[in-house]
């Protein structure tokens, strides 16, 4: 087997009992990095010299028999708004293009604790808004199953580089999908857990009460374990939850025996494609056959999800982006006086879908129509709060599909906002009741395209998630896909 195709649980088992040393995992994965990249362009950033030099000082403790964490030698990706030292942080924009943060995200600092090897920075609809990666404003990424098609977004280049195994795990974040929808494009595994479980230190804000950093990666206990490391308390991020960390060794067990699943009727309705219910139809009968009891069950307040969500993360993405002003960060471009140099810029450094968010969001808060939209919108909001509430008063799981189409053509939507939105109409209501949701592969379509299921857990109930993802991965035999390139 090839290094590339072994699992990051392999990887760091074999460089704990020295089979493999850390330098030759990360050459092994620099040299696919080299060979793919040029059809898929997942990275913005690729840190070669780092990541050796890291691999060295790996085999280093290693060999004088000190502790090495549990990722130790592992390649991972990073998501370009998630801030790490030293290396340039861009959220694939103008402004930010030569940013080089001073610190590191408490996420990569756990990572590093770990003895994680950061192989680069991924690329991603600018600032996280985008369900292609064609937002970036530097270049889109390939989808590995059809090159000519979207990788999702926004964590596009993440997604992108676990399908074709250019790094065994990579972080991502989702503020209405960006996690799971890219990972049901890629067929591979994403997951966002519940607001709060994991600290947005560092993490550049979208929309601070909807974004959630997370794991992509190959497989279902590749998730658990990168979990694991990540779902830290941290008092640096005040919506940090303070609960421990859920064991490793527990979530590690298959199992759904006894489970009560509840299929969304709502998001199998209109809009989803006809082939991607019955997929995700049929890859729920892996749960039946594990024991799990599944009904249907309807969250009638889902339809207002979309509308909701476009007013809330706009208004927020407004004042969260407000700090980008030629004076304390990144792009400035000079100009006759204080104004215009804040509107040459922002407008320089703004691509046309950021600038569509702040206008609507600076909209939507403004005085006299603040009630009308922000605050409606919040009150919606509970009301789907309460809908996933009730409905887990029955049932431990909801399923749904994970996006309402297959991996879309490159160019097909970037010229109609609203279409692109409706991307992600399965997996916006999750952040806004801030649950845990995971995409897993259901299989592939009619034309060889990967199609996703999506996992909806209770707040903080992480555990039982994954060990319910593990389940079924482990009774779907097609799972986990092959790296299709
Ligand atoms: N596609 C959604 C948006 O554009 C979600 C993005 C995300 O989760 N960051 O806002």
């Amino acid at each position: 087997m090839e290094i590339f195709g072994l699992t990051a649980r392999e990887i760091s088992e074999k460089v704990r009992k020295k089979e493999i040393s850390p330098k030759e995992v990360v050459s092994a994965f620099l040299e696919r990095v080299e060979e793919i990249e040029p059809k898929v362009r997942a990275f913005i950033s690729i840190t070669p010299e780092l990541a050796m030099e890291t691999a060295k000082q790996i085999e280093e403790h290693l060999m004088k028999g000190e502790d090495i964490g549990l990722l130790a030698g592992v390649p991972i990706a990073i998501k370009d708004n998630i801030c790490t030292k030293g290396i340039r942080t861009t959220c694939a924009s103008r402004i930010l293009e030569n940013f080089v943060p001073p610190y590191d995200a408490t996420v990569v600092k756990l990572l590093k604790e770990a003895g994680a090897i950061i192989v680069g920075k991924t690329n991603m609809d600018e600032f996280a808004m985008g369900s292609s990666t064609e937002n970036s404003a530097f270049f889109p990424t390939h989808n590995p199953y059809d090159l000519d098609r979207v990788p999702g977004g926004s964590s596009g280049g993440s997604a992108a580089a676990v399908s074709a195994r250019e790094a065994p795990l990579a972080l991502g974040s989702d503020t209405g999908g960006s996690i799971r929808q890219p990972a049901s494009f890629c067929g591979i595994v994403g997951f966002k857990p519940t607001y709060g479980r994991v600290s947005r230190y560092g993490l550049v804000a979208f929309a601070s009460s909807l974004d959630q950093i997370g794991p992509l990666t190959a497989n279902v206990g590749d998730c658990i374990l990168l979990f694991s490391i990540i779902a830290q308390y941290d008092p640096l991020d005040s919506t940090s939850a303070p609960l421990p960390t859920p064991p490793l060794e527990e979530m590690l067990v298959p199992e759904a025996k006894g489970l009560k699943i509840g299929l969304v009727q709502e998001l199998f309705g209109e809009g989803i494609e006809e082939e991607v219910k019955e997929k995700v139809l049929e890859a729920v009968k892996y749960l039946e056959e594990k024991g799990a009891i599944v009904e249907w069950v309807s969250l009638p307040h889902l339809s207002y999800a979309l509308p909701c969500y476009y007013i809330i993360a706009p208004s927020e993405a407004s004042s969260n982006l407000a700090r980008y002003d030629g004076v304390k960060y990144g792009l400035r471009v000079e100009a006759d006086g204080i104004i215009p140099m804040y509107m040459e810029t922002r407008d320089k450094g703004f691509g046309p879908e950021v600038k569509r968010r702040i206008m609507l969001g600076t909209y939507a808060l403004s005085a006299g129509y603040y009630d009308a939209y922000y605050l409606k919108a919040l009150k919606v909001r509970t009301l789907i709060k309460r809908d996933f509430d009730k409905a887990f008063e029955k049932f431990d799981i909801l399923i749904s599909p994970t996006s309402p189409i297959p991996p879309f053509k490159i160019g097909e939507k970037i010229d109609d906002p609203l279409k692109m939105y409706m991307a992600d109409i399965c997996t916006i209501p999750i952040n806004l009741a801030a649950l845990p949701a995971i995409s897993l592969p259901a299989g592939l379509d009619s034309q060889g395209l990967p199609v996703g299921l999506q996992m909806i857990g209770k707040p903080f109930e992480e555990v039982v998630l994954l060990k319910t993802a593990f389940a079924y991965e482990e009774a779907n035999p097609l799972l986990p896909l092959k790296p299709p390139i």
